[in-house]
């Protein structure tokens, strides 16, 4: 039975990702400095460490005397939306950077054959509609509108030295926007579509709710399953260096909301106000994740069917626990 360690499986892909390798028959350790807010664990083990600290790091890769796990998933991160990427950079430089250098340097110090690590599209300059697609080494030089991508950059070039020194494949994705359920959804950490099914959630119907921006960014989501199974077919594929994982359906953010509110079956207007809005678009290849046999199987609106039920189901929750 192959053996794998999930960092960050407290966290949304992270839990996904843990359930998805135990359906491929994997023992599994998951490590997170929390508990999964929103579902039990279907880890075999579960540590709670603060992955900014060596030792804790070496806690978490370490099984029996001489043993060493098959597969390091490293997905931990100081991590949010928007609103959270831009007045968080200290955060994400200090926090998420330790994390990075700590969990692979131990990693590939203790003999670990196989370590994956998640990035971002976020590594890619602002981009406007109808620039030709980049590919990965085109991130290079590099210009990420955000503090968050540069520190994915610079990770992922630590895990990539790494795998130049030691016997330890690295495998690197560039995550798109995700999104689905089990995800955070309040609070300040949620991402766009997240924070827009709450919005209609919490909506009368006929009633208004406020969007960052002006409605015409573009963006694409990809759905969590989609993303995990992108991250188990690079992780054992022979693909070096970094890989853009992400659906090619290109939507505005007015057409987001409005897949939203259709799969609600709610009239809801849109007053759209000034945010931290992130980049007018982005537009990157998928043709190395594609040599795996990958391909996004769920387009928005049935990724947003899947989201919506839970996360209304979590307002409604809230609602009724908070008192009257
Ligand atoms: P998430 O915030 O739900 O999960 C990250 C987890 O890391 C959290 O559970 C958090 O508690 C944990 N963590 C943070 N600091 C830690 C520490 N010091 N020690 C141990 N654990 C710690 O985020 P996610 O959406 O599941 O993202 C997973 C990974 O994918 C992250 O690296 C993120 O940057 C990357 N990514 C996500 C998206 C997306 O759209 N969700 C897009 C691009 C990249």
């Amino acid at each position: 039975m192959k053996r794998a360690l999930v960092c960050g499986a407290g966290g949304f892909i992270g839990g996904h990702l843990v359930e998805r390798l135990k359906n491929e028959g994997y023992w599994v350790r998951g490590v997170d400095i929390k508990a999964h807010e929103y579902r039990e664990t279907a880890a075999d083990e579960f540590m709670l460490l603060d992955l900014r600290e060596a030792e804790n790091c070496r806690r978490a890769l370490t099984l029996g005397r001489n043993e060493t796990f098959d597969e390091v998933y490293q997905l931990a991160a100081d991590m949010g939306g928007m609103g959270f990427i831009h007045s968080a950079e200290c955060e994400i430089m200090h926090n998420s950077v330790l994390i990075n250098v700590h969990m692979t340097h131990t990693a590939a110090e203790l003999g670990v054959p196989r370590y994956f690590f998640s990035s971002s599209v976020c590594v890619y300059p602002d981009m406007k509609l109808g620039d030709p697609e980049m590919s990965e080494d085109q991130a290079i030089p590099a210009h990420p509108d955000n503090e968050y991508g540069w520190e994915k950059l610079y990770s992922e070039r630590v895990a990539l030295a790494y795998s130049r020194r030691y016997p330890m494949k690295v495998r690197v994705a560039r995550f798109q926007n995700c999104y689905g359920p089990y995800g955070t959804w309040t609070g300040g950490r949620e991402k766009a579509p997240a924070a827009i099914c709450r919005k209609v959630a919490e909506a009368e119907d006929g009633g208004t709710i406020p969007v960052w921006g002006d409605g015409t960014a573009v963006r694409s989501y990809t759905y969590v399953d989609d993303m995990v199974d992108g991250v188990l077919r690079l992780m054992h594929s022979d693909l070096e260096g970094p890989v853009n994982i992400g659906n090619p359906e290109y939507v505005t953010v007015k057409e987001l909301v409005e897949t939203v509110v259709a799969v609600a079956g709610k009239r809801v207007n849109v007053e759209w106000v000034k945010g931290p809005v992130g980049v007018q678009s982005r537009n990157f290849s998928n043709a190395r994740i594609y040599t795996t046999g990958w391909r996004a199987r769920y387009p928005l609106i049935e990724g947003i069917k899947r989201t919506y039920p839970w996360i209304e189901q979590q307002v409604k929750a809230a609602r009724a626990a908070r008192p009257v």
